[in-house]
Order: structure tokens, then C-alpha cells, then sequence
């Protein structure tokens, strides 16, 4: 049995009391993979280093809608060089638009920021971790406009409705522990109608603690618990589903 977890923030400040601790108890605890994200160009730099120093780790590089406000040409100078440098950067990320807070960066430039960072993706070769709160009418615009199908839908909260037309239009579709949370319905129908060959799994750690231990600090071996459930709600094994998401993560990032 192996789990992938695809997405994860162990540069958070959260885990620096005992960053090495958690790694070490992720490991023995059957999570053969994790996708360390970064959010801007310092968490990038640092999901290298911690990818680059252990073997089962790999990262994505990318700035966050949330860092698109003071952003320059050096930045995304700077991304695209960590992801050419390093092998184990396997994808840009996490990019995308976010209307949820009032003090995030103006529209306008998280529009330019995720735009300039798919045509990065493109450009490299590379897939993409896409981040989408409360925008997903603009999201889905820019993905059509710019014909992207070599991303992820990461933290999806959408319903079937949207989960058909982004399983359309090619994507991968990622959940989190929000899966297990009671009220999680609108999640739970869109799973049901996504094709076994699109899902993945992530933690979203230090965040999204799935049930049962909702609230406190997530981390990348809580991903069993959301495989269990998205097993119950696919009606199949939990084997088996960890064994589907972990093939198309290995597919998707392009390991080995
Ligand atoms: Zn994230």
C-alpha cells in the first residue's frame, strides 16, 4: 500500500520546532511520497532545500495569489530557475486567484501573476498546482483561454457540476481532509462523479486536519484518513484507491 501526499507546507513555521520530527514520523508511517509547495519565492527556495534533502520528497515552485502584490521580474525569473536547476522540482505551484480575503493582492495582478506562471508551466515543460477561492469563474476563464490541461485542481470545494467541466477539459482533480468533515456534502457529490483516473490525495498541511483530528496541526501522514473516506464514498477498497492516486500522482508530477 502507498500514499502520496500531494500537497504539503512543511516550510511552514508551524512545523519549525520539530520539522525533521514530523518528516521522520511521515516516513514510517507508509506516505511514500510528498509534494512540498511553495507560495512565494522564499517557501520555494525552501521546499528545495527540503526536497533535496530527502529522497522521498519533491516540490513545486510557484507564487501564491497572496504574494502577487509587491511580485517583480526577478521573481519569476527566480522560480524558473530553481525549476531548471533542481530535478525535484516537479511542478509550478501553487498559482492561481484568490477573492476570499479583502487585503490580498488587487485582481488585476493576481490575474498577471497566475497567467505569467502557466505560461512558465508551458514553457518548462511542467504541470501545475492550481490554487482557486471563491474566483473560479475567472480561474476557468484563464484555463480555457490559455488551453491548460497539465494541471491540478488543488483543495477542490467545487461542486459536480464544476468538477465535469474541469474533468473536460483534462485536469486532475485534489482533495483534502474537508472530505471527512460532516458538512463536506457538496464535496462528497462531486467526488462521486470524477473518473478514478483524475483523482489525487493531499493534506494541505499544516492545514485542512481531515476528521479525526479536525482543527488541530495537519501533516502529510493524516493522509490515510482522507483515502479512507474517498475509498468509502468510491465504493472500493482503501487499498485500492490508495494504489489509483498513487499511480496518477506518479504520472502527473512525472516520477521515474
Ligand atoms: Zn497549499
Amino acid at each position: 500500500m502507498k500514499l502520496f501526499d500531494t500537497h504539503a507546507h512543511l516550510d511552514d513555521r508551524q512545523f519549525d520546532g520539530d520539522r525533521e520530527a514530523v518528516i521522520e514520523k511521515i516516513k514510517n508511517n507508509g506516505v511514500a511520497h510528498v509534494i512540498e509547495v511553495g507560495s512565494d519565492v522564499k517557501s520555494s527556495e525552501t521546499a528545495v532545500r527540503i526536497a533535496n534533502g530527502h529522497d522521498f520528497i519533491y516540490c513545486a515552485a510557484g507564487i501564491h495569489p497572496e504574494a502577487a502584490d509587491d511580485v517583480s521580474d526577478a521573481d519569476f525569473e527566480k522560480i524558473k530557475e530553481l525549476a531548471l536547476e533542481n530535478p525535484k522540482v516537479k511542478a509550478i505551484g501553487e498559482i492561481g486567484i484568490d477573492y476570499h480575503y479583502d487585503d490580498c493582492a488587487p485582481r488585476e495582478k493576481q490575474t498577471a501573476c497566475f497567467e505569467r506562471q502557466l505560461d512558465l508551466a508551458a514553457e518548462l515543460g511542467l504541470p501545475a498546482i492550481i490554487h482557486d477561492r471563491e474566483s473560479k469563474g475567472d480561474v476557468l476563464k484563464i484555463l480555457k483561454e490559455k488551453k491548460v490541461s497539465n494541471a491540478v485542481m488543488h483543495c477542490f470545494s467545487g461542486s459536480a457540476e464544476t468538477a465535469k467541466v474541469l474533468v473536460k477539459m483534462g485536469l486532475m482533480i485534489s482533495f483534502t481532509g474537508v472530505i471527512t468533515f460532516k458538512n463536506a456534502r457538496k464535496a462528497v457529490e462531486a467526488l462521486k462523479v470524477i473518473p478514478f483516473d483524475r483523482l489525487m490525495i493531499e493534506t494541505d498541511s499544516p492545514y485542512m486536519a481531515p476528521e479525526p483530528h479536525r482543527g488541530k496541526r495537519n501533516d502529510s501522514s493524516y493522509v490515510r484518513h482522507i483515502a479512507e473516506k474517498m475509498a468509502e464514498i468510491k465504493g472500493v477498497s482503501f487499498e485500492k484507491l490508495c494504489e489509483i492516486t498513487y499511480e496518477n500522482a506518479m504520472r502527473f508530477f512525472n516520477i521515474e
